[in-house]
């Protein structure tokens, strides 16, 4: 055996051949397991450092490394880094003259190579795999190895092809394949295994969570975001920032609000080439503090400081929603992130649903009108019972799933009836994904542990993340909760004493015996019982039954440890999720859901000079201030603001009341700190 591959022999490689430090997170797992032989498939988050887990594998055991890569511009990345470490490296592909890749084939075929770099589409060039299997490769590496799955956005068919060649590239050596990617859901993760044929491979599923991301995931109507997005951005810690807009039309008009108060841009795919670059550049430089975009923007750039990322709709996916939120905090620093959603968002969301993957008739009612005697589109559309739109859409679904033929003039002639199978699975996954968006939406469980989780890290999964709004609800900056009423905590006492006697409920068996009268709707209901989520003294859970054949789903309720411990929910403190908070609301929406609370004249907080006593009083009221940020797990301002805490000092409010009247205190803050306040500021 190669006296290479111990363990110190692939630290000292690392240090001698790589010039690194030490192994990161996971790494030196990896590595073991592919020089050990052992097939893998590796899903980390872009930058964990996924290449050198084939790279050093590679050096240790000697021979050429066989990767496949989807696209130039990250073929001739790794081949300038490995070039420059000295190590002997070549690429194959388009963008390249053909006496270079002649020369890379005779020096692969010498034994010359460290590594060849080559685009799947080569191994469709005759005679091309045949010469790559005259000397099999010491590992076969596929970087960005979701293009394999059909379900993914980056799907590239070229990719499906890897599998069947992989036993002629492999020559009855035991060459072990590597299987990298940044973005794999459990499912697409099963299709790449199974569509490479790996045998038995090792999973590495790692380092999907983040430390310093606060998520938030907030019900909004959609008329309240702008303001909302406007008020959360006025902070200057809160930039610079990314809006992740659902349309063209909305990331246009929130840029142009958003520009009267900082500089801010739209970026969306409708905008010329040179103005995307622009407001690109001029976001990274720091000369625009907040860009409002489509999904277009981000790919690729690399901030390090952006402290907030805003989503003023649903995202498609998690994955994309992943990425996306992933964009802030990549210096470590702290950042928040906000998901504001409604029901309304569903209605946009399946609007685009339907119109992306229209009904399986309308296929149908284009596939019938086909023949093998060509017919061209305006003829077939002119005759077709469907709007211009819905044809259109129709015949572009039929020809990427086979069903039609289109040449270059427009012509159309029958396909093959196989389209309709792979046509429902695409509309189908698409949208079961989108109901995994909104299943996160309204889960109780901690954000970051549902994302680790949707990647398949169940290990990881486990431990809450204590800054999320389900996890640290007194933190949250956007989403507010109110300390729930005796009626409330009536109910949640029944709740747990009915669970107690049994394993688990059904959330609405469970509604009808604690609430046989119906006191409560059903989303009061389901506030107590989220709150008792939050709060971990029962599981909530998502499953389904089947009823007449059809799978149905329903809310699982269980006692958690926690509250099979408590001797009543009453030990616990109660948070009732409760709209966002005041600040951020516009007076319509304040009017609109707080009608209890009557405001009086606020008392302007205007930079006040205070009096020796006032000064005093401030610097007690920041000590509180301070103690309870650090308790609460949140940066001071997110306690009282400075200016706020002036206000107060000059006002001495003697009761709740007056305290209310103060700005920058609304309900929820005399709620959560109100008394606390008060007695420092000597009220009785
Ligand atoms: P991924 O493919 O996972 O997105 P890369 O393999 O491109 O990430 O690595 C990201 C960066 O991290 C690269 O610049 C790489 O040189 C660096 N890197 C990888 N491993 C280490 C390590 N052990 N120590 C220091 N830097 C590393
Ligand atoms: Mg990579
Ligand atoms: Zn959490």
């Amino acid at each position: 055996m190669n006296t290479q591959l111990n363990p110190d022999n692939l630290a000292q490689l690392l240090h001698s051949v790589f010039g690194f430090a030490r192994f990161r997170a996971n790494q030196e797992a990896v590595c073991r397991s592919a020089v050990s032989g052992q097939d893998l498939l590796l899903v980390m988050p872009t930058g964990a450092g996924k290449s050198l887990c084939y790279q050093l594998p590679a050096i240790a055991l000697g021979g050429t490394a066989l990767v496949i890569s989807p696209l130039i511009a990250l073929m001739e990345d790794q081949y300038a880094k490995l070039a420059a470490l000295n190590l002997r490296v070549a690429r194959i592909h388009s963008g390249l003259d053909r006496s270079v890749s002649r020369q890379a084939c005779v020096e692969y075929l010498r034994g010359d190579l460290d590594f060849l770099f080559i685009a799947p589409e080569r191994l469709r060039v005759p005679g091309f795999p045949e010469m790559l299997a005259k000397r099999p490769p010491a590992l076969i590496a596929i970087d960005e190895a979701h293009c394999i799955s059909q379900w993914g956005h980056d799907f590239r068919p070229d990719y499906r092809m890897i599998g069947q060649h992989l036993p002629g590239l492999r020559n009855g050596a035991a060459v072990p394949v590597l299987a990298l990617t940044a973005t794999a859901t459990p499912a697409v993760q099963a299709d790449i295994v199974a569509q490479l044929g790996m045998t038995d491979p090792a999973h590495f599923i790692h380092g999907f969570r983040r430390e310093n991301l606060a998520i938030e995931v907030v019900e909004v109507p959609i008329p309240e975001r702008p303001f909302a997005i406007c008020k959360l951005l006025t902070k200057r810690a809160h930039r610079p920032a990314i809006v992740y807009a659902t349309s063209r039309k909305q990331s246009e008009a929130l840029a142009e609000q958003l520009s009267q108060m900082m500089p801010a841009a739209a970026y969306h795919a409708g905008l010329d080439g040179e103005t995307r670059e622009r407001v690109q550049r001029a976001f990274l430089t720091g000369q625009i503090d907040v860009v409002v975009a489509t999904i277009a923007f981000g790919m690729g750039i690399d901030k390090p400081d952006i402290r907030t990322i805003i989503h003023a709709g649903l995202p498609g996916t998690l994955e994309g929603y992943y990425q996306e939120i992933g964009r802030a905090g990549r210096d470590g620093e702290q950042s928040r992130t906000f998901l504001m959603h409604s029901y309304a968002d569903q209605r946009t969301h399946d609007f685009f649903l339907n119109r992306d993957y229209p009904p399986t008739e309308n296929l149908h009612e284009v596939f019938r009108m086909l023949r093998e005697a060509p017919r061209t589109i305006e003829e077939l559309r002119a005759g077709s019972k469907l709007g211009e739109e819905e044809f259109d859409k129709a015949l572009e679904k039929l020809e990427i799933h086979g069903g039609a033929r289109v040449d270059f003039a427009g012509n159309v002639t029958l396909g093959t009836p196989g389209w309709k199978k792979t046509y429902s699975i695409q509309a189908q996954y698409r949208a079961e994904q989108f109901d995994k968006v909104l299943r996160f939406t309204e889960s109780s469980d901690c954000r970051m542990c549902a994302l680790v989780r949707h990647f398949g890290d169940d290990d990881d999964a486990r431990q809450p993340c204590g800054r999320c709004d389900v996890c640290d609800p007194a933190g949250a900056v956007l989403r507010m909760f109110r300390r729930a009423t005796n009626a409330e905590r009536a109910i949640a006492e029944l709740i747990v004493d009915e669970l107690r006697p049994v394993d688990h409920k059904g959330a609405g068996s469970l509604q009808k015996s604690v609430d046989p009268s119906g006191r409560m709707n059903r989303d009061e209901f389901d506030g107590v019982l989220d709150a008792l989520a939050r709060a971990r003294i029962v599981a909530v859970e998502d499953a389904v039954y089947e009823k007449d054949g059809e799978v149905r789903r329903y809310k699982k309720v269980s006692l958690s440890r926690l509250g099979k411990e408590a001797r009543s929910a009453s030990q616990v403190d109660l948070l009732i999720s409760d709209g966002i908070a005041e600040e951020f609301a516009t007076l319509t929406a304040q009017r609109g859901s707080r009608k209890t609370v009557k405001t009086p004249k606020r008392a302007a907080a205007t930079p006040a000079n205070l009096s020796a006593d006032g000064e005093a009083l401030a610097s007690q009221l920041k000590e509180w201030r301070m103690s309870e940020a650090k308790r609460l797990r949140v940066p001071p301002y997110c306690v009282l603001h400075d200016r706020t805490i002036t206000a107060v000092a000059l006002a001495r409010p003697g009761n709740p009341r007056e305290l209310l009247a103060i700005e920058g205190i609304g309900p929820g803050k005399v709620e959560k700190f109100g008394p606390a306040i008060l007695k420092i500021c000597g009220a009785k």
